[in-house]
């Protein structure tokens, strides 16, 4: 049975006590969502350690939102991999579509980020998706497969089970517009089937595929009963407990 996700990306989003407030909430609402779903908030590294203490022997799992591609050193304002472990996270997603297309995060350098990540017993949740002009030349499998062949085919068949993958199409993130149930299992069984190419059947069978792009709670349980689509990266829809919850308890 695959891990079933629902991970919350608060993204530059709180300040402190508001994101200490937030996880507060997560976790008092944490009861109603059946007990084989993970529920992980994923916050900035300022409020890392705050919430660690607020989740620690809770069902709710620590998540950064992004780690360095060095180990450490004379690197100004990064925070290592070895710095998230140590914080209490159990998680970092890597590869959001905002660090692509804002801060130059190549594929290249999401290898070494893996690499550090896993090195430092974290585990990853890497995105990937096609933005708007790829998805309508027809080239969201070409962007998808050649995204997780740079990034993962570099990493071995016990590590995938360290990773999770995001599928995120660019166009429906914060955009309102969230693919169709159709749409996400079509590219789901896709990214499934380009991981079973590398690591074999049973790895892509129990590798968690989540969906993210505007999800909410009207929309979740329709996109979670997919047979491919494992659970959720949620952004704007996380920032209020109980929406999260409620996209959660689409299972
Ligand atoms: C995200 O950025 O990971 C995301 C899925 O955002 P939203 O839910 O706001 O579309």
């Amino acid at each position: 049975m695959r891990q079933k996700i629902v991970a919350g990306n608060w993204k530059m989003n709180t300040t402190v006590p508001e994101g200490v407030q937030l996880a507060k909430d997560v976790v008092a609402a944490a009861a109603a969502v059946p007990a084989d779903v993970k529920l992980i908030v994923a916050t900035p590294f300022t409020h890392l350690c705050p919430v660690a203490e607020v989740v620690k022997g809770t069902r709710v799992s620590l998540s950064a939102e992004n780690c360095a591609d060095k180990e450490k050193g004379a690197y100004t304002g990064e925070v290592s991999a070895a710095m998230l472990a140590s914080a209490g996270c159990e998680y970092t997603i890597l590869g959001h579509s905002e660090r692509r297309q804002y801060y130059g995060e190549t594929d290249a350098k999401l290898v070494e980020k893996v690499k550090l990540a896993l090195a430092n017993g974290l585990k990853v949740i890497l995105c990937v998706g096609e933005n708007l002009d790829e998805r309508e030349a027809g080239k969201h499998f070409d962007v998808c497969e050649a995204q997780i062949k740079n990034v993962l085919y570099n990493f071995s068949a016990e590590e995938m089970a360290s990773i999770v993958i995001a599928y995120e199409p660019v166009w429906a993130i914060g955009t309102g517009k969230t693919a169709t149930a159709e749409q996400a299992q079509e590219i789901h069984a896709f990214i499934r089937k380009v991981v079973a190419d590398k690591f074999g059947a049973e790895v892509a069978e129990q590798t968690s595929i989540l969906y993210g792009g505007s999800c909410k709670p009207s929309n979740a349980h329709e996109l979670f009963a997919q047979k491919d689509i494992d659970g959720g990266l949620i952004g704007g829809a996380s920032l209020k407990a109980e929406d999260f919850i409620g996209i959660a308890l689409g299972y």
